[in-house]
C-alpha cells in the first residue's frame, strides 16, 4: 500500500511513500498529512469471518488489508503488548449499560486512557523500525495529560529512541504528573515546563524550527520524529476496535450481522473518529458518527453549519482536558478523502491564513452522510456522571460528554456504542465533584480513596503504586532552557 499527501505534492517529497516512512517521517507536503491511496473494503464477508476471533487475530488480519511494509512477526509482537491489558483475551470489553447503549472500554491499557490503544504497539513497530535501518530517533512530545504518560510508557527503554516530554507544571493532574516523573526508563527525559499547555507546545514548535537544535542532532546522528496523533502508524490501530465493538454486539445477540448501528466518539484531535470514519467505509455497518465535544465546540459548528470558525474562539478549560482543542488536526484526513488534495489544501490554507473556512452547502451534506455533531458542557457531563453512578456505572468526564448525547437523542432504536476514553482514576478529583455535586478542589489520591471506599470499585494498581513511586525527573524550567536541556540528554 502507498501513502500519499492531503495536500499535494510540493514536487520535493516523494509523490508516494511506504507505510514505514509515512510513520517515521510523517511531515507531508504543504504541511499536509500522509493518507493510503485507497481505503481497502473487506466488507461484511471480512467480518462475518472474524465472528470468533480473538483481538488480536482482527487486528493482525486488518493490518493485513492495508498491505502494510512491515514483517508479519514484528506486527504480531507488536499486537503481544494487548497482553498486558487487564483481560489479555478480550482488551476492549463492550460493556451494556442500559437498553441500547454499549461503551466500549478503550482505556484497560498500562496508562488507564485510551492512547495506549495506538500507541502500546505503535512505540514497538517505530523503535524496530529505527533499530532495522540502524537511525537513531528523537521523540518530542508536549502534553497537557493524557498522550504524555502513554508515550513515555511505550518507549521505555526500547532501542533507538529517546523521549524528551515537555509537560506544563501544574497544569496536569497528579496522577498524570506522577506517571509521568516517575517514568524510570534511562531513554527517556521529562521537563516541566513553567507555563501552560501553549508555552509547552510553543516552546515545541520552536525547536523544531531552531537551526541550531537540528544541527546539534544531526552532528550526534539523531533524527526527529513525532507520536502525536496525526502519525498514519497510530490511526491504523485505532480502525480496530470500532470493527471490534461491533462483533461483541454479534456475540452478545445484540445485533445480527449486517445490522446498523450508531457510534458516539469524544474527540479532540479526531483520531478516534477518523477510525471510526475509516471502519464505516471499510463496511461496518454503522448509520452515523456522532462527534461529541465539550464546550470547544468547533467541530460541533463544523459538522452542524459547514463553518470552521477560530476568529471568534479562545480556548476554555474544561473538566474534559483531553478535549480541549481547537485546531482538531485529522479533520483534514476527512477533507481529503471527500474532496480531494486540492479543496483540501484550499480550505486548510485558509484556516491557517484567515482562522475560518466554509464549506459549500453541497460538501456539507456529504460530510453529514457519515457524521452528526452536538457538544456537552462540564454541568451537563457532571450530572451524568452523577446519575449514572448511582446506577452503578462509573465514568470519566470525557465519556460522559457522549452518555449525555445518548440520552438526548430521542431515536433509540438503532443499537449504539459510546466510546469511552479514560478510566475515573484519571480525573478522580473531577468525578467526585461530580457526586457530590460540589466544586472543592480536591486533591487526586483523596479523591481516589474517597469514591473507592464509597462505590465499592477498585483502583488498579497501576495507579495506586505511583503516590510511592520515587521521582526521577525533577527538572521544571523556563521555556528559554529547552533547548539546552533536551542537547545535554541526547
Ligand atoms: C486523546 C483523548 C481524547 C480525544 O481523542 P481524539 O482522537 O484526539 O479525538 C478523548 N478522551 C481522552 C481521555 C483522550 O485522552
Amino acid at each position: 500500500m502507498r501513502f500519499i499527501e492531503t495536500r499535494g505534492n510540493d514536487g520535493i517529497k516523494p509523490e508516494y511513500v511506504n507505510f514505514s516512512d509515512a510513520i517515521l517521517s510523517p511531515g507531508a507536503s504543504y504541511g499536509g498529512l500522509y493518507v493510503p491511496e485507497f481505503l481497502p473494503e473487506p466488507g461484511i464477508p471480512f467480518l462475518e469471518k472474524h465472528l470468533k476471533s480473538s483481538y488480536k487475530e482482527l487486528a493482525f488480519d486488518i493490518l493485513k488489508t492495508f498491505d502494510i511494509d512491515i514483517d508479519d512477526d514484528v506486527v504480531k509482537e507488536a499486537l503481544d503488548l494487548y497482553d498486558k491489558f487487564d483481560d489479555p483475551d478480550n482488551p476492549v470489553p463492550v460493556v451494556k449499560v442500559k437498553e441500547s447503549l454499549f461503551v466500549s472500554e478503550l482505556y484497560h491499557g498500562p496508562t488507564r486512557a485510551f492512547k495506549d490503544m495506538a500507541l502500546q504497539p505503535f512505540g514497538y513497530i517505530l523503535s524496530n523500525l529505527a533499530k532495522q535501518r540502524g537511525e537513531k530517533y528523537l521523540i518530542l512530545a508536549a502534553t497537557s495529560g493524557d498522550t504524555g504518560p502513554a508515550t513515555l510508557e511505550t518507549f521505555k527503554n526500547r532501542p533507538n529512541i529517546k523521549v524528551a516530554c515537555l509537560y506544563p507544571d501544574g497544569g496536569t493532574s497528579d496522577v498524570q504528573r506522577l506517571q509521568m516523573v516517575t517514568e524510570d526508563g534511562k531513554n527517556l527525559k521529562v521537563i516541566g515546563i513553567i507555563g501552560d499547555f501553549d508555552d509547552a507546545q510553543n516552546a515545541l514548535k520552536e525547536l523544531l524550527a531552531s537551526e541550531n537544535f537540528k544541527r546539534k542532532l544531526q552532528e550526534s546522528g539523531v533524527k526527529l520524529s513525532a507520536a502525536n496523533s496525526v502519525n498514519f502508524g497510530r490511526i491504523i490501530f485505532q480502525i480496530i476496535y470500532h470493527l471490534h465493538s461491533y462483533l461483541e454486539l454479534i456475540r452478545q445477540n445484540e445485533i445480527s450481522l449486517g445490522e446498523k448501528i450508531y457510534l458516539i466518539v469524544p474527540s479532540g484531535n479526531f483520531g478516534n473518529a477518523l477510525g471510526a470514519y475509516y471502519a464505516k467505509k471499510m463496511g461496518l455497518p454503522v448509520k452515523k458518527i456522532l462527534i461529541a465535544s465539550n464546550e470547544n465546540n468547533v467541530l460541533t459548528d463544523l459538522i452542524q453549519k459547514g463553518e470552521y470558525d477560530l476568529r471568534s474562539r479562545t480556548l476554555k478549560k474544561t473538566a474534559s482536558p483531553a478535549m480541549d482543542i481547537l485546531k482538531s488536526s485529522n479533520v483534514e484526513r476527512v477533507l481529503f478523502d471527500k474532496f480531494g488534495a486540492k479543496r483540501t489544501k484550499e480550505l486548510m490554507d485558509s484556516l491557517t491564513n484567515e482562522g475560518y473556512y466554509k464549506l459549500t452547502p453541497q460538501e456539507l451534506e456529504r460530510l453529514r452522510e457519515d457524521f452528526e455533531a452536538d457538544f456537552t458542557t462540564d454541568e451537563e457531563a457532571k450530572n451524568t456522571i452523577r446519575e449514572y453512578a448511582q446506577n452503578g456505572y462509573l465514568m470519566d468526564p470525557h465519556t460522559a460528554t457522549c452518555i449525555k448525547l445518548f440520552d438526548k437523542r430521542d431515536n433509540k432504536e438503532l443499537k449504539c456504542v459510546v466510546y469511552s476514553t479514560a478510566e475515573w482514576t484519571k480525573f478522580a478529583p473531577t468525578v467526585l465533584n461530580a457526586l457530590n455535586n460540589d466544586d472543592k478542589k480536591y486533591k487526586d489520591l483523596e479523591a481516589l480513596v474517597e469514591i473507592s471506599k464509597r462505590l465499592g470499585v477498585r483502583i488498579p494498581l497501576v495507579i495506586e503504586e505511583l503516590f510511592n513511586k520515587p521521582i526521577v525527573h525533577d527538572t521544571v524550567i523556563e521555556k528559554e532552557q529547552i533547548e539546552e536541556e533536551i542537547l545535554k540528554f541526547i
